[in-house]
């Protein structure tokens, strides 16, 4: 089957040892439910030519296209702590490498594409909502900004998928900049040819972080370039309200791409113990753990690195040590530097971390929606007091203390309230995929229906921009919604 896909794969080339070659499954009758023509046609590719008969039979796994060479990719994990020396892609495909209009190397894989020989108990299957779900929230999650693996396609298998119920099986067609994890690390390090390890080092730099491979210990310089790449992703997270719900170390990617949108979710009260992960028992992946947790799930990349870091493992260790040591103040650099945006302030501003810590202190106690108060903060700007007390008539003088030094904070800072506002809209959106909206669309699309869906991907694309008609999107779950809420892994 030809496409235009230009196809040039070096995983396969370079890191024999880390997956198994594997087709996918038959699917009886794909019907295509999305397509992403922005990023077909950034592949090179017409939007027409994937919405073919031919071109479906290639989104589904069906047909393997010129050029691909499918792969079932291997790695380990720490999940929820525990680990796993054999996770791998139980029900997904690398189907190649491809590479873009602009010359850059994207992976192009496919999920729910049948088991593979690390499909363990599973059905290697996945369903219509599901799937849906993930493509919603990474292109919501590009929308904003955020790094991303990216979705390409969501087609329907035309077979059912047992879970509770019988529901319709889909796959989801997703686009990374790799599929590189800090499991595949680990995995690598488990087996008995160092070579192989060595190789994804090289390719992990060459892909990703190639300033490291002039490094003294390009190793080292890998660990550095990650944990700064996760620490400014879980900052970006944190400053739009996201809570990825399952940060394992096979769900970490190197490249500082968001991956794997299980149960992630936005969070609408400001809480930081929220958690909606059914399976997250703990709050092991509460939005407050989230910094901690990217920290620890890169101690377990420096584990497997420390063979390349020093060859004496006492002088590796207290490399690796001092260097992960400094996450907290890069992920702060980080964080500081999206509030400051999200304040309206300058990158500078002395006053930034108090004020939005402060200003977070005050959502907590008020149960106030974050994405709206944030939203909000440009109207006190233009005069309004009405931001943190939208309903309640509750009077607390903190909130005036704090809304009297935001505005003096921007006297001080000379900032024109204009040029502000303006800046403060780019940094916060006001469409952000809330759960009940997200549920809405899934349930119509399983049971047919993907205007809903449609809908939805088209607020999302635009979450800077106020758009009349549109205010059902920018408004909390009703009433009791959040308290039920519940997001599924591995469905
Ligand atoms: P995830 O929660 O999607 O990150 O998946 C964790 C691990 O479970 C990965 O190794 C997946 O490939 C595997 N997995 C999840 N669901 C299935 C399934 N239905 N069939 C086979 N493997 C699965
Ligand atoms: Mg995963």
């Amino acid at each position: 089957m030809t496409t235009s896909f230009r196809f040039d794969n070096s995983f396969v080339r370079e890191l024999s040892g880390l997956y198994e070659q594997w087709n996918a499954t038959h699917a009886s009758a794909p019907e295509l439910l999305a397509l992403n023509d922005e990023l077909a046609h950034a592949l090179g590719v017409e939007p027409a030519e994937l919405r073919s008969p031919a071109g479906v039979d290639v989104l589904v796994g069906n047909s393997v296209p010129d050029g691909a060479e499918p792969v079932a990719q291997a790695y380990a994990g720490h999940q929820f702590g525990g680990f796993s020396p054999r996770l791998g892609d139980g029900r997904a495909l690398l189907l190649g490498e491809v590479i873009d209009v602009d010359g850059v190397r994207r992976d192009l894989h496919l999920k729910g594409s049948g088991r593979t020989p690390f499909a363990r108990g599973g059905d290697g299957l996945a369903t219509v909502g599901p799937m849906l779900r993930e493509f919603v929230m990474c292109e919501a999650m590009h929308a904003l900004g955020i790094p991303t693996t990216r979705g390409l396609a969501v087609v329907a298998t035309g077979d059912q998928v047992r879970r509770e119920t019988m529901l319709p099986g889909a796959v989801f067609v997703r686009v990374a900049s790799s599929h590189l994890r800090v499991g595949t690390f680990q995995y690598a390090a488990s087996l008995d040819d160092p070579d192989v390890l060595a190789s994804l080092v090289d390719h992990a730099i060459a892909r990703h972080h190639p300033a490291a491979a002039d490094a003294a210990v390009p190793a080292l310089a890998l660990l550095d370039s990650v944990m700064d790449a996760q620490a400014e992703l879980i900052a970006r997270w944190m400053n739009v309200g996201f809570i990825h719900g399952v940060m394992n170390t096979d769900n970490v990617t190197i490249s500082g791409e968001s991956i794997d949108f299980g149960p992630c979710a936005f969070m609408d009260r400001y809480d930081p113990e929220t958690v909606f992960s059914s399976i997250d028992q703990g709050g092991r992946y509460a939005y407050g753990n989230q910094p901690a947790i990217g920290q620890w799930n890169l101690a377990r990349l420096a584990e497997p690195l420390l063979t390349l870091i020093d060859d004496d493992l006492d002088v590796a260790v207290e490399r690796a040590t001092a260097l992960l040591q400094r996450f907290p103040e890069r992920y702060e650099a980080h964080l500081l530097a999206g509030q400051a945006a999200k304040l309206g302030l300058p990158a500078d501003h002395r006053d930034v971390g108090e004020l939005a810590s402060d200003l977070l202190a005050l959502m907590q106690r008020h149960g106030a929606d974050f994405t709206m108060t944030w939203r909000g903060l440009r109207d006190v700007l233009d005069g309004s007091d009405a931001v943190l007390r939208p309903e309640s008539n509750v009077v607390d003088p903190d909130v005036d203390a704090w809304l009297a030094r935001f505005r003096s904070a921007h006297v001080a800072a000379s900032v024109n309230v204009g040029d502000a506002t303006a800046a403060m809209d780019l940094a916060n959106p006001i469409y952000v995929p809330r759960n009940h909206l997200v549920e809405a669309a899934l349930s119509a699309g399983t049971a047919g229906d993907l205007a809903p869906f449609e809908e939805l991907m088209d607020v999302l694309a635009a979450p800077f921009t106020e758009r009349v008609g549109l205010d059902r999107f920018a408004e909390p779950a009703p009433d009791g919604f959040a308290d039920e809420y519940q997001t599924f892994c591995g469905t």
